[in-house]
Order: structure tokens, then C-alpha cells, then sequence
């Protein structure tokens, strides 16, 4: 056995050694997160020691009080925090505070290396990494330590949070952790009461359990949620928001729901400003908060609301689950199936709510959830009428950044028209120019602009809406069936087809005139099991060996250009310059509809071209 009270030392994993420099020197704006996090982490193991007792398993020391000390000395400049909670064994200590990477770790350094997020210490505390943020404060850290276990031993862990820690054997009485060290020069503010008060009480207030500042406790105790609707005002409510989420900016809107009956809990829910910076975002923020009776749980009980509406933050608190519940039994509970209906009911009923009467804050909720609420088309099929009567897209007929809805859509369709028309691309300026569109505008027929990419998957799953089909304007058979006149098939038509279509016989499925083209010569369709052009890129983007179905061209006979072909085809059907023409018009329409540039040939082509139109 080797002797444990010689200290060992230890290497950080090589991630973790990149994290810590990054933390170590680096300038902040906000170095006084660190306490928040601390906090937090002290919290965490009341919190659990409290279920420990709760569930029957037994405590080293039951006498001790339940609440997180803080010491500071002003002229030492030294600062500690100790909790009489759940401590460490020291293979925790070794595992949590060093060699295992954190699963946000990785993910964070990304993020700062990409510059992303509004500054590091938002993202410190976003990637649940927030002990190592004392390293912003302070230069070599101890952490002494007890495991609760009435056979825990105890240990301290030292680091100057460069390359290695050391762990050994101490002599501590109380289960629990105390964290210490001296403050950096540039950091000595922590060190005076009145600052750290400051602190406390604007990140840690709603804290479950009493922080005592120099013996004096700071915070206000209190599980808002419990309290009456009416009774919480909005700055208080705004304030346990930017505790629990750490968010900056205030919500967009909130729940605060007390329901009895077949199902009993309480709830504060919030939806925040903004959205994460991207979707996988969602992934590492916590949703929501749940209690039974008082004592948390989960801090993340991802199966209280359904995945579209993850963007949801807050606390549930319900007498109806065990404490000892696993995360695999809460999202089996039929009381977790009853608590996710009535907060998805709840959820959909503010958004409705806002769509009816304030217009601008739904919106702006659309914009900065929707890719990720649309999603619900696809999985909630009770809810569905509901989620398809809240979204919104831009449109042909309306100015850019204006919203429709299918109900909107549905209520200015000219009496006659068959179907809800949309078309798919990377933005609306694109969108605009796609030929596919001249028909549409031509006949004042509105078409629903898609410029989400999420928009392609879920659009055409609605299928039908109000009994009216919704139909890719990038399909072929669609103009058709809007349009009333007959396209004249002349001998002259005909001709001119055939050589199109042996000019591309390998390249597309079929040449046809066009109904929908007005000043395009040419535009290419998918044909009507084909996908349209949008879906076919993402398919490709996705897959390697995606290959995409051939296309349909149709020709614009009215056109100039047209016409003129069509003179040259009567003079010389073999004229060599059409399959040239031909080939041109084609590879035109492709580079347009895939917004890439064409191929060399086509620039080659393009010079012979213009040199034969210059020396006539
Ligand atoms: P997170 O809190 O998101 O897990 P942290 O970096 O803040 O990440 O903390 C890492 C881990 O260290 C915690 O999960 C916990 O296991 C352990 N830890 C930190 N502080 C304490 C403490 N005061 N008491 C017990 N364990 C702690
Ligand atoms: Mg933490």
C-alpha cells in the first residue's frame, strides 16, 4: 500500500492543459464569475448531501448546517468557501478536478478559438466547466475535501493549474469541501466584503441554501416558484431567470403555473431572449430544473418538455415523484408524460397568445426559436394543428423580413388557385431571381419563400393544409396546373424540341415547353417525383454518393432568344452552333439554380460565342 500522506502528483490531460493556460491569461470583463460558480458547485453538494439524507443513506455528520461559508481577508487578500456538503473520495477528486476532460470542454475551446459567444466567461459557465474559472482570480488553488460517507477519508488537492496537481491525506473533521487561496494582484477586489456582497447578490441570490459572508449571511433563501403568481414581481422574476441561466439579458416571456389535480406541481418556466448560437447549443444549455418536494433532483430533466420547445428554462417542482427516481424512470413516469403535456399546452398557448396580440413578440420569438419549434410539425402529432397555425414564412408577394402564416396564405389565394405554393433556397434574393418564380408573379399567384434550411424537411411534410396541397413551385407539372392556355404545338415547336433534346440527351429526363417562364428563355424543373433544388443540395451536402435525379427543361418559346433559334433551325436543322447554344443555355440554368459559378467549357464556349457575334 503506498503511503497516502506523501503528496502525489499528477499531469492534466493535454485538453485540459490548453484549458487552463486559456483560463490563466486571459483578460476578463467579468473575472467575478468565478464566485458564481463556486457557488453554484457548493450548492450542487448540499444539494446532493440533502438526498442523500432524504433517500435514507448514511451521513457522516448530520449536525451540520446545510449552508456555503465564504472568508475573506482584506489584507491577506485571501479568500475561501466551504460547504458541509456530499465532498469527494479521491478518486472524485482526481477524476472531477483533473484528469477526466470535461464532456464541454473541447466544445468551449472551439468556441473561444472561433470567437464565438459575447466573451469566455458566458461560455465558462454555459460548458460546465466553472470550477477551473478560479483560475482567473487566483494563481495556485487547494481544495480539502471529505466524502459524506461515514467511512470517508479526507484529502487536499493543490494546483497552480498549470501542467500537474498534487493529492495527499489530510487530517479534516467535517464532511465537505473548503476551497482556498490568495487572490492574483489583479484581482484583490475579491478580497474586500463589500465587493463580494455585491457579487452574491446580483449572480447567487436565489441560491437553495444560505451563503454566510465573514459570518454574515447575504442572500434571500426562497423557492419563488412557490410563491403566488401575484406575488412575484417582474424584477424578482427577471433576476431568478438570470440566476438560473446565467443569462445576461431578461426573458422574453414566462409561465408561472400551479396545477392540481390528476397531476400536481408547480412551475416557473421562462423563454429567453435569444436563441443559442447554434443548434447544438441546445445540447449543453439546461432546460429545466426539477424538484420533488422542495429538494432538486435533476438540473436538467430533459424529458419535462418535448425536444422542439428545449429553448424552455426554468424550475418544476411536483410532490408526485419519488426522490430516488433515476433519470431513466422520470422520462419513463407517466407523471412526467402528464407534467410534459400540460407545459407543452401551456408553452403553446403563450406562443398563440403572442401571435394574436403582439404580432412584433412573436416574431421576434420565431426568429430566434423557430428552426428549432418547426421541428415540431414532424414529432407532435397532438399538437399539430396548433404548431402549423404558429409558423411563419416570408413570401413572393410581401416585402422582405414580413411574415406569413398558411392561414394568411390560405385567405389571399385567388379563388381559382389549386394549390399553396412554395420555393426553397439558400436566401430571398436568390429566390427572387429563380425563373421558376416569373409564372407566379406574372399570374400575382403568392408563393411562400423557404430560406431556412430546416424549411425543406418540414414544408413538404405538412402535405395539406386547410385541404389545399402545399407544392414545390420547382416542379414540373405545377405551373400546368395553374396555367389555362394551351401551348401551341407547331411543327416549328416540335422541331426545335428535338434538337434540345438531343443536344442534352444525357443531361436531362426531358425538354417540354414552358407555361411558367416569362423572361427566362430557359429554366430547369425537377420533374414531378423529383426533389426540388434545395432538398437535392442538402441530400448532397449530406450524403457523398448522392446523386441527384436528372432534370426537366423547359423553354421559354416567346422568347427572343428562342426565336431566333428557332430561324436558325429552319435554315439549317443541322447547324453546329445550336448544340453550342444549347448547351450553354443549359449549364446557364444549372450554375443559377446551384448558386455556383459554371465550368471552364462554359466560359470557352462563351468566347467563341462573342467572337463570332463581335466580327459580324
Ligand atoms: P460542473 O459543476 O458543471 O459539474 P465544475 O467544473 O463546476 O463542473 O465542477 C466539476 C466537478 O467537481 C463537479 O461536478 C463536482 O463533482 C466536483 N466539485 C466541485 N466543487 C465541489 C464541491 N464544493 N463539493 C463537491 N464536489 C465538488
Ligand atoms: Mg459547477
Amino acid at each position: 500500500m503506498s503511503n497516502q500522506t506523501t503528496p502525489q502528483t499528477y499531469e492534466y490531460k493535454a485538453e485540459m492543459k490548453q484549458l487552463l493556460h486559456l483560463i490563466a491569461h486571459s483578460l476578463y470583463t467579468h473575472p467575478e464569475v468565478f464566485l458564481r460558480e463556486l457557488i453554484s458547485n457548493s450548492s450542487d453538494a448540499l444539494n446532493k448531501l440533502r438526498f442523500r439524507k432524504a433517500t435514507g443513506q448514511p451521513v457522516l455528520d448530520e449536525s451540520l448546517p446545510a449552508e456555503i461559508r465564504i472568508s475573506v481577508d482584506e489584507k491577506k487578500h485571501t479568500f475561501s468557501i466551504e460547504d458541509f456538503g456530499v465532498g469527494m473520495t479521491r478518486d472524485e477528486l482526481i477524476n472531477n478536478l483533473g484528469t477526466v476532460a470535461r464532456s464541454g470542454t473541447l466544445e468551449f475551446l472551439e468556441q473561444v478559438k472561433q470567437g464565438q459567444g459575447a466573451d469566455k466567461e458566458s461560455l465558462i459557465g454555459r460548458f460546465g466547466i466553472g470550477f477551473y474559472s478560479v483560475f482567473m482570480v487566483a494563481d495556485e488553488v487547494t481544495v480539502e475535501t471529505r466524502h459524506a460517507a461515514p467511512d470517508g477519508r479526507a484529502f487536499r488537492w493543490t494546483s497552480t493549474g498549470s501542467g500537474q496537481f498534487t493529492v495527499e491525506e489530510i487530517d479534516r473533521k467535517a464532511q465537505g469541501t473548503k476551497i482556498s487561496f490568495t487572490l492574483k494582484e489583479n484581482s484583490q477586489q475579491f478580497s474586500q466584503p463589500y465587493a463580494v456582497k455585491g457579487i452574491i447578490t446580483r449572480y447567487s441570490n436565489f441560491a437553495d441554501f444560505p451563503i454566510l459572508l465573514n459570518n454574515e449571511k447575504v442572500n434571500t433563501v426562497e423557492a419563488l416558484w412557490r410563491r403566488k403568481k401575484d406575488e412575484v414581481s417582474e424584477s424578482e422574476r427577471n433576476e431568478f431567470y438570470k440566476f438560473l441561466t446565467n443569462d445576461t439579458d431578461e426573458p422574453m416571456g414566462h409561465l408561472h403555473l400551479s396545477l392540481e389535480g390528476t397531476v400536481n406541481f408547480k412551475a416557473l418556466l421562462f423563454i429567453p431572449g435569444k436563441a443559442p448560437l447554434s443548434t447544438w447549443g441546445y445540447q449543453h444549455e439546461k432546460t429545466v430544473h426539477l424538484y420533488a418536494n422542495k429538494i432538486m433532483i435533476q438540473d436538467d430533466a430533459k424529458a419535462l418538455v418535448p425536444e422542439y420547445l428545449r429553448f424552455v428554462k426554468g424550475v418544476v417542482d411536483t410532490p408526485d415523484l419519488p426522490l430516488n427516481v433515476s433519470r431513466e424512470v422520470t422520462q419513463s413516469s407517466p407523471t412526467t408524460a402528464r407534467i410534459r403535456k400540460v407545459l407543452t399546452s401551456k408553452v403553446l398557448g403563450m406562443l398563440q397568445d403572442w401571435a394574436k396580440t403582439d404580432r412584433e413578440k412573436y416574431e421576434k420569438f420565431y426568429r430566434e426559436f423557430g428552426p428549432l419549434f418547426k421541428t415540431g410539425v414532424q414529432v407532435d402529432f397532438e399538437n399539430r394543428d396548433t404548431i402549423l397555425s404558429l409558423l411563419r414564412f416570408e413570401s413572393s408577394k410581401r416585402g422582405a423580413g414580413e411574415l406569413v402564416s398558411l392561414k394568411q396564405y390560405v385567405e389571399a389565394m385567388k379563388p381559382d388557385q389549386k394549390a399553396i405554393y412554395y420555393l426553397s433556397g439558400e436566401n430571398r434574393q436568390m429566390l427572387e431571381r429563380n425563373p421558376n418564380l416569373e409564372y407566379f408573379r406574372k399570374n400575382e399567384i403568392e408563393v411562400l419563400l423557404l430560406t431556412d434550411p430546416v424549411d425543406v424537411f418540414i414544408v413538404p411534410s405538412i402535405g395539406e393544409y386547410e385541404k389545399k396541397k402545399l407544392e414545390s413551385a420547382d416542379k414540373a407539372d405545377v405551373a400546368e396546373a395553374e396555367s389555362k392556355v394551351e401551348t401551341p404545338q407547331d411543327s416549328l415547336s416540335k422541331g426545335l424540341l428535338s434538337v434540345f433534346r438531343s443536344a442534352l440527351a444525357d443531361t436531362v429526363e426531358d425538354v417540354r415547353p414552358s407555361k411558367r417562364l416569362v423572361d427566362s428563355p430557359v429554366t430547369l424543373v425537377a420533374g414531378s417525383k423529383g426533389m426540388d433544388a434545395q432538398m437535392e443540395k442538402l441530400m448532397s451536402a449530406m450524403d457523398k454518393n448522392f446523386t441527384a435525379s436528372k432534370k426537366i427543361m423547359e423553354i421559354n418559346l416567346e422568347h427572343p432568344l428562342t426565336k431566333n433559334l428557332s430561324k436558325l433551325y429552319m435554315a439549317d436543322s443541322n447547324d453546329p452552333r445550336l448544340k453550342n447554344y444549347i448547351l450553354q443555355l443549359y449549364e446557364g440554368a444549372l450554375a443559377l439554380e446551384q448558386n455556383r459559378p459554371p465550368s471552364p467549357e462554359f466560359f470557352k464556349r462563351m468566347t467563341e460565342i462573342m467572337e463570332e457575334a463581335t466580327g459580324k
